[in-house]
């Protein structure tokens, strides 16, 4: 940990006059000093003067992520659908495979919680020649997360966009992942200045394309909407939306009903109106939050159920959307 922290401090930058205001597009980035949050800013004659042109470091992640052969990125309108958690199934449900080298990375700088559900926490990274190794949680699956940089993980980050940017390219500069079959990317809800930096620093590096999550009532759809607007002026493809919490089968008598009821159609729905693929539906589940209080794979632990059959059936539609099988 302490080797980490060393590392962090080492992100070179601009002394600035002051605290960087919120929208500030970046001091290190071509539009610093230009755009329309620097109107007015103490810094703007510093970052003016600064050197414009291609980030070098893109270069590096590139290359640090060039031996792996298929990237995804999970994003999902709004906060309490899932995404987290239908990342860590996910990754749980690739790396069954055991033909596959899977590895989950973690970006949500406010709420990392794959450590936690993959069952990492507390785990301590170890750095080499060749930047942080990930932490193996079964034989194929590694599992790298933001959390472990973070100085305390009780502690909310209050940082501006400018910092958070900086760990993410930071991260994505010096985790040594090897060579993988797939590596699945939970990012922060929403479409904020976090998604902007992912998509940038990594784009270069060949991104498949983004899961979207929803769950089924309007008010998260209205989201999907903006996030697959995002992905689209981000030039990120959309693979496919996932709608998440769709019903709840009991565990006992296995009957079924609509916790969140689809008001205007759900994800299906939407999905045909933006014009992407629909990978389809997975049941609330208690078991699922349980089996991630205790870093378990719910695949593993239930596999008869009803939500354990549709996550399979999400991962097959996106593999075959992806050419993989
Ligand atoms: S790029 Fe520089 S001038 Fe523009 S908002 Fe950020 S700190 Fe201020």
């Amino acid at each position: 940990m302490i080797a980490v922290q060393q590392q962090t401090e080492l992100i070179p930058k601009p002394q600035l006059a002051a605290p960087e205001p919120e929208h500030c597009p970046g001091p290190e980035s071509e539009k610093a000093g230009q755009a329309d949050a620097c109107a007015g800013c103490p810094n703007q004659s510093i970052c003016e003067s600064l050197p414009k042109g291609p980030d070098p470091d893109i270069e590096i992640i590139t290359k640090k992520l060039s031996s792996i052969k298929h990237k995804i990125l999970v994003l999902s309108g709004k906060g309490g659908v899932g995404k987290s958690t239908f990342t860590s199934m996910l990754s749980w449900a690739l790396a069954a495979d055991q033909d596959l080298e899977v590895g989950a990375m973690d970006l949500d700088i406010c709420g990392p919680s794959l450590p936690k559900m993959l069952g990492a926490e507390g785990e301590t990274i170890h750095s080499s020649n060749s930047g942080w190794s990930p932490v193996y949680v079964s034989d194929n699956l590694g599992m790298m997360s933001i959390a472990f940089m973070l100085p305390d993980p009780n502690s909310a980050i209050i940082w501006r966009g400018n910092k958070k940017n900086g760990l993410i390219k930071q991260f994505l500069k010096d985790v040594d992942w090897g060579d993988l079959d797939y590596l699945v990317v939970d990012t922060p809800p929403g479409t904020s200045d976090e998604h902007l930096s992912v998509t940038t620093y990594m784009k270069d590096s060949g991104i498949d394309g983004a899961l979207v999550v929803t769950t089924p009532q309007e008010v998260a759809l209205l989201d999907v909407r903006k996030e697959i607007d995002f992905c689209r002026k981000a030039g990120i493809k959309v693979l496919g939306l996932v709608e998440n919490m769709s019903g709840f089968v009991c565990p006992n008598c296995h009957g079924e009903s609509k916790i969140f009821k689809p008001t205007t159609g759900g994800g299906a729905k939407l999905a045909k109106e933006m014009g992407i693929k629909f990978f389809g539906s997975v049941p609330l589940d208690p078991r699922i939050g349980r089996s991630c209080d205790s870093g378990e794979s719910f695949l593993d632990s239930y596999p008869d159920s009803p939500a354990c059959t549709a996550i399979l059936s999400v991962v097959d539609a996106l593999r075959d959307e992806i050419g993989d099988i």
